[in-house]
């Protein structure tokens, strides 16, 4: 008999069709809109601050919760633009990107059997990292344009085995901005039963059109009850890296995160810790306003692009990816309608089932805009081929 034979948790996963896109993209030398890859410059503080750190002899472990300024540099950073105030000895984890954030908080805090709550369209990885804990993910779908929920839909899913209900805002891959008052109406759903809140604020420094990001924990009852998440793949353009965090009140919670994160992979990268701490403390506001006008700039061109080639775009608020319609393409579900579009455009997106839990999202794709202009204008050019 084999010996080979894979756990019962592995049995519902699949391969992300976000990594899959990639991998097809790749085939036909096409232009990668898929992943979000994010192939910006790495502002030069970072870079310069990780290279020291090498010569230094910052090479070893860190402590199990990250060097000592990287944590105090996120808790300045969270007070500063969220008004959150976590300690950084005793409240924050330095994690293996929001990634590596997520996996602990739902290990540390659920059991097999238990249900999330999550939105769709969802990040996959939230749902495919519940199911690979046994943890069933119950979905509330979101309705465009302004992907609302209404708090029915929320007590709709709500069972004896509710724990936790998780909030992604900026969200991927809608781009939804939840607004206070929706946050407000989460906060009063979780503490009436008693539910934890995981949020994914990874996208927080870009939102567009003057709103603002508003970080569930600072809401009314939310501080105790929430695990807050966050990284800087995104911001410093250093998806590679695999620097994150995760942040709570409660501090024994705190500590089993830790735990975790030591136990799956000992700590972040250190020279690469010490490179973010340093962009935090340096960089100003004027970096995160750049962020927002550079961004804003790029989904304008390729929402445009996208409405000239008949594929209706769903203009996001926030996050780095625009869904748009593509009903109009040939196909019977959003993996077909990708493939053409790929075969058709050489551009690669990310087939809208891969978002949904039941049978939603194939009339979508989506597309990740963190790409240099050059490379964004070619894609642009390439969906008149549609025309
Ligand atoms: N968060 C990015 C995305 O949605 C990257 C995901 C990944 O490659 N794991 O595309």
């Amino acid at each position: 008999m084999n010996a080979i034979r894979t756990s019962r948790r592995t049995r519902t996963l699949r391969h992300s069709e976000i990594r899959n896109m990639t991998l097809e993209c790749t085939r036909v030398s096409g232009i990668n809109l898929s992943q979000g890859v994010c192939d910006t410059p790495v502002p030069e503080i970072v870079r310069r601050a990780a290279q020291a750190a090498i010569d230094d002899g910052v090479n070893i472990y860190t402590r199990y919760d990250g060097l000592p300024e990287l944590r105090r540099a996120i808790a300045d950073n969270l007070r500063r633009a969220h008004g959150l105030d976590y300690d950084p000895e005793t409240q924050i984890v330095v994690t293996n990107g929001a990634t590596g954030a997520f996996y602990c908080a739902c290990s540390a805090l659920l059991d097999p059997g238990d249900e999330v709550i999550l939105f769709e369209p969802f990040y996959g990885y939230h749902a495919d990292t519940l199911r690979a804990l046994e943890v069933v993910p119950k979905c509330v779908t979101l309705q465009p344009p302004d992907w609302t929920f209404a708090s029915r839909d929320l007590e709709a899913q709500v069972t004896g085995r509710t724990r936790a209900l998780v909030v992604n805002t900026p969200g991927n891959p809608s781009g939804k901005v939840f607004q206070r008052a929706e946050l407000e109406a989460i906060a009063e759903f979780a503490a009436r039963h008693a539910l934890v809140v995981i949020t994914d604020e990874i996208y927080d420094r870009f939102v567009y059109d003057g709103r603002e990001h508003v970080s569930p924990a600072v809401l009314p009852g939310l501080f105790e009850r929430t695990v807050t998440i966050g990284g800087f793949s995104k911001t410093f353009s250093i998806t590679g890296w695999r620097i994150g965090f995760s942040a709570c009140e409660n501090r024994e919670l705190v500590r089993m995160l830790g735990h975790l994160n030591d136990l799956a992979y000992v700590c972040a990268p250190a020279p690469l810790q010490m490179g973010v701490a340093r962009g935090l403390e340096r960089v100003g506001p004027e970096f995160y306003e750049l962020i927002r006008r550079e961004y804003t700039c790029k989904r304008d061109k390729l929402c445009a692009a996208l409405s000239r080639a008949g594929l209706s775009p769903h203009v996001p608020q926030g996050s780095y990816y625009v869904l748009a319609d593509v009903s109009r393409l040939p196909g019977k579900s959003s993996k077909e309608r990708a493939m053409f579009l790929l075969e058709r455009t050489g551009v690669a997106s990310v087939p809208g089932s891969a978002f949904y839990s039941g049978a939603g999202g194939e009339d979508l794709v989506r597309f990740c805009f963190a790409k240099t202009d050059a490379e964004l204008d070619e894609a642009c050019r390439r969906f008149e081929r549609l025309l």
